[in-house]
């Protein structure tokens, strides 16, 4: 499953492309299962996504990423892989919907809409038009963390894509007309993704639940009425203060040579001014202390549950070389994740046995996931659709059973095994796309982590213990942390229009 806290996601992605895309460390885009949670957290994940396909190639030895900071304070990562001539390009920003206020919710995805609207040397569109005549493919995401903007294309025309970029990053401008155009076409992204989803719907209420004082509250396209309300100089203001580059990193993997790439960074990007990074409020989520439940009707064909219960995340201190050193919050997020891999993490684990299978089954899916990792605070997932004749009520006591079952006699070490063995091979069958590799060193960037994290966090990982496992499933899942939604589906509505989904953008 995948980062449930993050995302919407575009309709031509599949469940396993968002998995890679959300899961900050790309722990277990192999693992199998986890279906549901996994959907759900592509629903509530990152705005506007596009797929990236995955070599089949073996990973090369020995290449070494490098990372640069120019004189206005920009990022530079560059990982040569040199298999095939092809080179993806990332822009990332630290900036993503936790940094908005209330009354302006939306803003970073409408901007990110903005972004390809032109600059004074290029008309609206035309950036993706380059990119496509370079003979490359060019998206973009919006998530609760982060702003993405990436291209993959042919080696030979990276410096070309540089020069782009770097020219849209300091210099998109757009008339209020463009702007009126655009917010009505992100608003139709909403009405498709959220409002006609019912469990996307879910996710957005539930979150406005489960968080307090945390920006995760508010849904990453935006309030309905604040997309109204929004303004072209909105958009521009938040543009100005977030878009220097002292907050932003440009990543690139692939057919390059690192000196070539230096140099042409410090000729597109190092002329952009510094600027000032702004100053961030920390806005620490408050302790709960008591469940909270939500329940949304909607017409849906079938019910579904979600228990979002809060969890600790890793910290710097688990990349020390001594698994001891990790902090105890580290370890707990270690173990959450191992034990939501022994419940979910392939065909025929713990909830699919339990839960999906048999004549009497209870669901007709389930899932699990652990939000491991992000800027703000994390989240463990379950999740299940009820079988025909069964409740979310049973639903939720039989994915509570699993919980309890394990708090009780731990996990044997087959299990543990079989999902470390996992984690190693999805951890070497990432790196076959360089897409992979762009978006994992910029998600470790992101969240202040070095280059090597990912390693680092797997190696951490095979040494969870069954005991901690067990620890972890008895201490985190009472009712005090828990925030239970329930989706109630009702009959179609009759007299409900159907939309045209023409009318979304891809982004
Ligand atoms: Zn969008």
């Amino acid at each position: 499953m995948k980062r449930p806290l993050q995302v919407t996601f575009a309709q031509h992605m599949t469940p396993t492309q968002l998995t890679m895309t959300m899961f900050p460390l790309s722990l277990c885009p192999r693992l199998a299962g986890a279906r549901l949670v996994k959907k759900a957290a592509a629903l509530l994940g990152a705005w506007c996504l596009l797929a990236s396909s995955a070599s089949a190639q073996s990973p090369a030895p020995g290449v070494q990423v490098q990372q640069f900071t120019l004189a206005n304070g920009l990022t530079l990562i560059v990982k040569p892989d040199r298999r095939a001539p092809t080179v993806a390009h990332m822009l990332w920003v630290r900036v993503g919907s936790m940094d908005e206020v209330d009354g302006s919710s939306g803003v970073a995805h409408a901007l990110e809409h903005m972004m390809f609207k032109g600059t004074p040397t290029l008309k609206p569109g035309e950036f993706s038009r380059r990119i496509a005549a370079l003979g490359g493919r060019d998206n973009a995401f919006t998530s609760r963390d982060a702003t993405a903007y990436h291209q993959q294309i042919p080696a030979a025309r990276l410096e070309e894509v540089m020069q782009l970029e770097a020219d849209r990053f300091a210099n998109t401008q757009w008339d209020d007309e463009e702007f009126k155009r655009e917010i009505e076409v992100v608003k139709e992204e909403r009405r498709l993704r959220t409002e006609d989803a019912p469990r996307s719907q879910l996710y957005e209420y539930a979150y406005a639940v489960a968080f307090t004082a945390s920006p995760y509250r508010r849904p990453i396209v935006g309030w309905m009425s604040d997309l109204d309300a929004m303004t072209s100089d909105d958009l521009r203001r938040f543009y100005r203060q977030w878009y220097v580059p002292g907050n932003a990193a440009v990543v690139i993997a692939g057919d390059v040579d690192v000196a070539q790439v230096r140099a042409w960074a410090e000729k597109y990007y190092g002329r952009i001014p510094a600027g000032l990074t702004p100053a961030r409020k920390p806005r620490i989520e408050p302790a709960q202390n008591g469940i909270r439940q939500i329940e949304h009707k909607a017409s849906a064909s079938q019910a579904y549950v979600s228990l979002m219960f809060k969890v600790p995340q890793l910290d710097i201190s688990v990349l020390k070389d001594v698994p001891a050193q990790a902090s105890a919050a580290s370890r707990d997020a270690l173990a959450l994740t191992v034990l939501a891999a022994v419940l979910d993490g392939y065909s025929g684990a713990r909830l699919d046995r339990a839960l999906t299978q048999g004549a009497d089954r209870v669901a007709d899916s389930a899932g699990a996931y652990n939000g491991l990792l992000g800027r703000g605070p994390q989240v463990f997932f379950l999740d299940g659709v009820p079988a025909e004749g069964k409740t979310p009520g049973q639903v939720l006591a039989a994915l509570r059973k699993q919980i309890d079952r394990i708090a009780r006699e731990g996990v044997s070490q087959g299990e543990l095994q079989r999902v470390k063995t996992q984690w190693v091979a999805s951890e070497t069958y990432k790196l076959d796309a360089i897409f992979s590799q762009a978006r994992e060193l910029g998600s470790n960037w992101l969240n202040g982590f070095p280059l090597d994290a990912n390693a680092r966090v797997v190696a951490q990982l095979r040494t969870v213990t069954a005991q901690e496992v067990q620890s972890v499933a008895a201490r985190y899942f009472g009712d005090e942390q828990l925030t239970l939604a329930t989706l109630v589906p009702l009959p179609p509505d009759p007299n409900r229009k159907p939309r045209l989904p023409a009318a979304a953008s891809r982004h």
